[in-house]
């Protein structure tokens, strides 16, 4: 197992709460029994940025909701429940986003995507304990996080982060007004470097 590390609460309870919010309260107490995280139940992590909870954790969390909702449903309800905690996340503590006070407004959709997800790679790797970069390719863009609560899954064989698969839906279509295409091509839980989401820079049919 990895050693601890940390990263902020209100990250945590941003997750519980969109658990709770996709699966209801029943859904989120039978994924904190299945994740040995009973402390939890009925009690979230505080909202404030403390490096109080642990990747071992939000991990343990996700996984849980795989092992709950079994694997035909999970790609899908982990998505939802990440454009969820985007969410909770903007409304409790838009600092750990790293988009408090980002101004958007006039401005063409390239540039709108360019500063949110550079916001929240720069947020990321100050802020939530999580290095992450962006590379800018000629159709699509490339976010590299190099650490993630999935190396604390256990091995798999295909990407499973789909949880940051919809904090970026969520947080693109708050600065954007659209839906993108975005694939996790590359996942520590995999055995690579980083997890890599590829964001195609042309915009969905709606
Ligand atoms: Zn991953």
């Amino acid at each position: 197992m990895a050693e601890e590390r940390r990263m902020p609460n209100v990250m945590l309870r941003n997750l519980l709460e969109a658990i709770a919010e996709v699966l209801g309260e029943n859904g989120l107490k039978a994924v904190l029994n299945a994740a040995g995280l009973r402390q939890f139940i009925d009690n979230y992590p505080p909202n404030n940025v403390e490096l109080g909870a642990t990747f071992a954790d939000y991990g343990a969390a996700e996984q849980a909701v795989e092992d709950v909702v079994g694997p035909k449903g999970a790609k899908m309800m982990l998505t939802r429940i990440g454009r969820a905690t985007f969410r909770y996340a903007l409304e409790e503590q838009p600092a750990v986003l790293g988009l408090a006070g980002v101004a958007l407004k006039a401005l063409p959709m390239n540039t709108r995507m360019k500063i949110v997800l550079a916001s929240l790679a720069k947020a990321a790797t100050k802020d939530v304990n999580q290095p992450t970069d962006i590379e800018e390719h000629d159709d699509h863009f490339l976010f590299v996080v190099s650490e993630c609560p999935c190396r604390w899954r256990g091995k798999k064989d295909k990407p499973v982060c789909f949880v940051t698969v919809g904090v970026l839906h969520g947080a693109l279509r708050w600065a954007t007004g659209k839906n993108f295409k975005i694939k996790e091509v590359s996942c520590i839980a995999m055995g690579d470097d980083a997890c890599r989401y590829r964001i195609d820079k042309e915009p969905l049919e709606e």
